[in-house]
Order: structure tokens, then C-alpha cells, then sequence
């Protein structure tokens, strides 16, 4: 059976066991060739028209990762202004970042403008306040441009959580609502140079984000003029590499959605720069969890495997049920997966709380005291998902560069960085 960390060569010769022991454990492991790789690969979803891919830092927000990314040619997308300084110091040129915050303050939208980075309003609120903000800051009118988010009143993904277009979602302003847009515009002398959209994450099949491409460029036909339409984020990985899962089928959505564009191109009489969004598709598979197991147990017939990868340190498991892939490491080694050697078995972390279980009766070879656990697919929503619960100190990161050496990117939070915020 197939060992992804065999197959992708994922330490390049390094012993894991010795990550364990120069950084600790819990530790998140990235590999840079596999991050450019897939950098590379959303860097040309559309090569016939204009087009950007941002990657939707909230993904990873590790300011070397960030560098990778810059390096690679994405534009970036930015949630708050946390992410909008990391791009900053990173080396991202203001043009590059693109702001798609919901339910900010005049702060927030103030700071956005100071800085001259475009940004996209959630909601006919959002978008009044931004005119005030304009208003209050005297930005002249050549600069007073922002994009609008749509709801296109259809959704995907892999759980409720996150599907975030849809009529009952919280995102977007509703196709019914447009004519307001262009009243609040005209209201404080607004341009409107862009629309997107996101529909959720985590499809492996293109067809509903094809759907909604269309529906968005039919309702892109309302907005005259515009720069540029972001058609969002979301596209899948296999998180059950382990038993064959197909990656995403980027070449035949790039097949399916030029046609769709040159339709779109055709009717509104010019190519806008067209956007996408990839968050996890960039870094997910990039990076695993190396944790130790510190104990075994047999409760009522199930078999424990208790780890340091605690729901601190990779919270999906618990927050979506999500599916992680696991690899056993004996002295530095993958168990093999024998298929009539596997037993079921839970694997948990360290933390208090029933809910924090990695992976539910899971059939794995027999777990030992001592081994290390490998958590595949760890490097999107994983450590910038990660807290400080049960006060916990947050783990290190460390980069498998493109030469096989080893490189911290972060380092270790220390429980002293915990009471430093006390006064
Ligand atoms: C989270 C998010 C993305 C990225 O989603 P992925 O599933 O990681 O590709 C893109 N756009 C917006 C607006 C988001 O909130």
C-alpha cells in the first residue's frame, strides 16, 4: 500500500527522527518543492486571458511561505489587516494584495486606503461605510475604487462550515441587491472596478465552480467597465491519498473553463484581468505534522494511541471531522501498511477535552509507545488554525528546502511568550 512520505521523498534523506529531536514535537514539517510546485500550478489555471491567482493567505500565513509565494508570481488575498502587514514585510507591493475582509470597522477600511490596497466590501454596510470612510480621509476621486463581493446564491464544499456562497451564508451581497450598489457608489462618487466571489472549499469535482463562473459573468454584464472579476478559491486535495484519491483535475477544468471565458469575452466586449483565489491548493499537501506517541491504551475494546497532536495543534479533526492521513515512524522508518497487518485504532492528542481526536478507529499498523505519527496534509488551515489552548505553547515550523536542508521558519512559542502577555 502506498506511503505518501516514501513516494514524494517527503524529508529528502533527512531522518525525521532528528527533526523530531533539533525542534521538538509537536512540529509542522513543510517540503519547498512541493510548495512550488503547486504555486506554480494555480499560477496558470487561465493562460489565454489577463488573470492572477491570489492565494488566500489565511491558508498559511507563515511570512517565508509568503516569500515562496511572491517568488512564485501569486498575487495575494488578505482578510484583515494582520495578513495586510505579514504581505507587507513579506515584500508584497500594495497592487499585489487584494483585501476581502467581512464586518470590518472604519479603522480597518481606513488603514486599507492609507496604504492604497483595493479592497472588496461584503455588504451594502460595509460598502456605505467605506464611502464615509473615503469621505472623512478626503480621498480624491480618482481613488476612490473598490471592489464589490457577490453572493451568487449557490455553494460548495466539503462541510457546512465552510461553504460560504448560498443563500443562507453570511458573505456577499445578493444579486437582488445590485441596484443598491450603484446608488451608494454614485452616493460618494465610487468606482466600481471589481466584483468576486467564493463559493466554499475543498471540491474535487469542477463542475458547481464552472457553474458558478457562469452565473457570476452573467451578473458580471450588470457592472459596466469592470477591471477585474475574482471567480474565488476552493479547489480540493486528496486528504485520502492514502487510498488512492485522484488529485484535483486541473487540466480538464482549465479545459472546461476557457470556452466559458471566451463566451464571457465575447458579449462584454473586452478581457478583464481575471482572478482566482486558492488557499489550501498552494500549501496543504506541502506540509506534515510530526507528532510523538507518549501512550497506548485498551478502553472498552478501542485501542488508544495518545500523541502530542493535541486539537492546539491541528484543530480540522475536531472543528470539521476532517479526514487526515496517518503514517507511522518507527525508528525513523514508515511501518508499512500490510493490509492484514492493520488494526483500528484512535488516535488522540493531549489535550482535555473528549473531542480531541485526530483520527476514529482508524486501521493503521499497530501503534508503539515511542513512535512518531506522520499527519499528511497539514500545511492549509493548519498551523494558522492552531491555539494556545490548555495553554499549550504553539509548535515549531521547519522548511525542507529544495537543497534537503533543514530550516526553521518559526520557532517555537515558549510558555514565557504566554505570560509576556500579562502585565
Ligand atoms: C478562504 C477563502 C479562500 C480560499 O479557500 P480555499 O478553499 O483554501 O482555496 C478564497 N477566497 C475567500 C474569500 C476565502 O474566504
Amino acid at each position: 500500500m502506498t506511503s505518501f512520505l516514501q513516494n514524494s521523498n517527503f524529508f529528502e534523506g533527512n531522518n525525521p527522527e532528528n527533526i523530531a529531536k533539533d525542534f521538538g514535537t509537536p512540529v509542522y514539517v513543510y517540503n519547498e518543492k512541493i510548495l512550488r510546485d503547486r504555486m506554480s500550478k494555480v499560477a496558470k489555471v487561465i493562460t489565454k486571458y489577463p488573470y492572477t491567482a491570489n492565494y488566500s493567505v489565511k491558508a498559511n500565513t507563515n511570512i517565508h511561505i509568503l516569500k515562496l509565494a511572491l517568488e512564485e508570481g501569486l498575487n495575494c488575498d488578505a482578510m484583515s489587516v494582520g495578513e495586510i502587514t505579514l504581505l507587507l514585510k513579506a515584500g508584497f507591493p500594495v497592487e499585489r494584495i487584494f483585501f476581502v475582509p467581512n464586518n470590518v470597522s472604519s479603522d480597518e477600511l481606513q488603514f486599507a486606503l492609507e496604504k492604497g490596497v483595493m479592497t472588496s466590501l461584503d455588504s451594502l454596510s460595509q460598502l456605505e461605510l467605506f464611502g464615509k470612510t473615503c469621505d472623512s480621509m478626503n480621498i480624491q476621486p480618482e481613488n476612490r475604487k473598490c471592489a464589490v463581493r457577490i453572493n451568487p446564491g449557490v455553494g460548495a464544499g466539503h462541510h457546512e462550515k465552510v461553504v460560504t456562497g448560498g443563500k443562507k451564508t453570511k458573505f456577499g451581497i445578493a444579486e437582488y441587491d445590485i441596484p443598491q450598489i450603484f446608488l451608494i457608489a454614485a452616493k460618494y462618487n465610487i468606482r466600481i472596478a471589481g466584483i468576486n466571489q467564493h463559493i466554499g472549499s475543498l471540491f474535487m469535482d469542477p463542475q458547481p465552480y464552472l457553474d458558478a463562473v457562469k452565473n457570476l459573468l452573467r451578473i458580471a454584464h450588470d457592472f459596466k467597465d469592470l477591471d477585474f472579476i475574482d471567480f474565488g478559491g476552493g479547489y480540493g486535495i486528496p486528504y485520502h491519498k492514502l487510498d488512492d484519491e485522484k488529485d484535483f483535475p486541473m487540466e480538464d477544468f482549465k479545459a472546461r473553463l476557457e470556452p466559458i471565458l471566451d463566451e464571457f469575452v465575447k458579449s462584454y466586449g473586452k478581457a478583464p484581468l481575471f482572478k482566482s483565489e486558492p488557499g489550501r491548493f498552494c500549501v496543504a499537501e506541502a506540509s506534515v505534522i510530526l507528532g510523538r506517541v507518549h501512550a497506548t491504551k485498551e478502553n472498552s475494546g478501542i485501542q488508544f494511541a495518545g500523541t502530542d497532536v493535541g486539537m492546539n495543534v491541528l484543530v480540522r479533526p475536531s472543528m470539521y471531522d476532517s479526514h487526515h492521513d496517518i503514517e507511522i515512524l518507527r525508528n525513523g522508518n514508515v511501518v508499512p501498511r500490510e493490509s492484514d497487518k492493520l488494526i483500528e485504532q484512535t488516535v488522540t492528542g493531549n489535550i482535555c477535552e473528549s473531542g480531541d481526536i485526530l483520527a476514529k478507529n482508524r486501521p493503521l499498523p499497530k501503534i508503539n509507545e515511542g513512535d512518531l505519527i506522520c499527519v499528511l496534509d497539514t500545511g492549509a488551515y493548519g498551523w494558522s488554525m492552531c491555539s494556545t489552548y490548555n495553554s499549550r505553547p504553539r509548535p515549531a515550523e521547519v522548511l525542507i528546502c529544495a537543497d534537503g536542508s533543514v530550516k526553521q521558519i518559526r520557532r517555537k512559542e515558549t510558555i514565557e511568550d504566554l505570560l509576556n502577555l500579562f502585565d
